[in-house]
């Protein structure tokens, strides 16, 4: 097939298949947010490359090796947006939502752009549902947005299948005492890490204790500890969040490797992770980043924030079984019309019954073929009812109300009635 016909490598069509379940599981985490007052904000899905480079980090992975940028007609410099934050935080700086310390709950939904090697769990461009909470700097935040999200998987089922790795990094002066004493140890033994971290350690070296490579991972055992270097208040806002963790029943691991791999964080940083995915095992991350607003422009603002990615939490939900039933059948009812007249009239007694039931899941079906034909379609809908109009029905003003799975036999229904009749054995959500 020639070229211009495929989608673009790791970014894929999500097919009527599969909506269902993206829809449930957007669904879900919408009412949830919804009811503990969160807010949705829609940004663009281009911005500034400046803006991304300035927020993210210069040495970052995101930054130094994932981003799609162009120039457009004008000669800025454009990027489709790796992550929500950046803009976020644009968002609110440039309408002046947080700058006299209003308290701001947003979350936001999307496809987020970057050029990592496509895999299973891995896209160029995938879904992330996040949010950021402004000017709150308590441990009672980062608690509520951990809670919300075990809340979510157990509404999900999938709570048995995550684990919860936190962290803390610090006000941004405790990490630079660490990030020296880190230097320090690591330049020591710079012969045994490999090239990565090599490279890592002159540019961002807390991200080389994110290493996969066993060797370098052997030197971390005896690396300083961030715990060791964290200052009083961020000590205190740890154990904040993990004795409300503890109050709500929450299980966590502390991992001290955890750092994230933006620059922008501080303080409390975690992971919702997964061992059914292989390799790509984080389906929700984030943490505190108190310094960021301040670093863009803004007046010091705390913030807090988390995404998680739509794409993972979905093949978790198909790995484990947890799709509903329910998503299988997208309709209730399905009208088979024979005849131009009895058409007609099928159209018309259609509307009425949408009309008076407007969450029944309705589809029509006329001048489509042979009374066999219809009928297997109906079936295949996953239709729970067919209803039957021909020319008899018609002169009777009747339609045939035909059970498909297995509910009794079929009978005849008044059209007057037929809505009521619907009402009783449809049951609708
Ligand atoms: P990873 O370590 O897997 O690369 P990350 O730390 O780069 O993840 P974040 O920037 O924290 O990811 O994004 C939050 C979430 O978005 C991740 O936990 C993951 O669920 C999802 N995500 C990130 N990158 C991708 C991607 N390329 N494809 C699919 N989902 C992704
Ligand atoms: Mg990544």
């Amino acid at each position: 097939m020639s070229k211009s016909l495929q989608a673009i490598r790791g970014m894929n069509d999500i097919l009527p298949e599969q909506t269902p379940l993206w829809r449930y599981f957007e669904g879900t985490v919408a009412r949830l947010l919804d009811n503990y007052g969160y807010r949705q904000i829609r940004m663009p899905i281009v911005e500034f490359t400046e803006l991304f480079k300035r927020s993210i980090g210069e040495v970052t992975d995101i930054v130094e090796k994932e981003m799609y940028t162009f120039d457009d007609r004008n000669g800025d410099s454009l990027t489709l947006r790796p992550e929500g934050t950046a803009a976020c935080v644009r968002a609110v700086l440039e309408h002046g939502i947080t700058g006299g310390g209003q308290v701001q709950k947003l979350w936001y939904i999307g496809p987020m752009f970057r050029h990592e090697r496509p895999q299973k769990g891995r896209y160029r461009q995938f879904h992330q549902i996040g949010l950021e909470v402004f000017n709150l700097e308590g441990p009672d935040i980062d608690a509520e947005l951990i809670v919300m999200t075990w809340r979510l998987w157990g509404e999900l089922g999938l709570r048995d299948a995550v684990k919860l790795e936190l962290n803390s990094l610090g006000t941004s002066e405790s990490r630079g005492r660490y990030r020296e004493a880190l230097v320090e140890f690591l330049s020591a033994h710079v012969d045994k890490l490999d090239e990565d971290s090599q490279r890592r350690l002159k540019t961002n070296p807390l991200r080389v204790l994110d290493t996969k490579h066993p060797e370098t991972q052997a030197v971390l055992v005896d690396a300083p500890k961030m715990a060791d270097y964290l200052d009083d208040e961020s000590r205190a806002h740890f154990e904040g969040l993990k004795a409300r963790l503890d109050a709500v029943g929450i299980p966590y691991v502390i991992n001290p490797k955890l750092v994230r791999g933006l620059d922008y964080y501080s303080k409390t940083v975690f992971e919702w992770v997964t061992d059914k995915l292989g390799a790509q095992g984080t389906v929700c991350a984030g943490g505190r980043y108190d310094g960021l607003v301040e670093q863009m422009g803004g007046k010091p603002t705390p913030g807090v924030g988390f995404a998680m990615g739509i794409e993972r939490l979905v093949l978790m939900l198909e790995a484990l079984d947890k799709v509903p039933e329910e998503l299988s059948r997208q309709v209730d009812v399905y009208l088979c019309a024979f005849g131009e007249a009895a058409e007609l009239a099928a159209l018309a007694l259609s509307e009425r019954i949408r009309d008076q039931l407007p969450n029944l899941r309705l589809q029509i079906n006329a001048g489509a073929g042979s009374f066999k034909s219809q009928f297997k379609k109906a079936d295949k809908s996953g239709a729970l009812y067919a209803l039957i109009l021909g020319d008899d029905e018609l002169a009777q003003q009747v339609v045939g109300f035909k059970p498909l799975r297995g509910q009794g036999e079929q009978q005849s229904i008044a059209w007057d009635a037929l809505a009521a009749h619907l009402a009783t054995c449809v049951v609708q959500g």
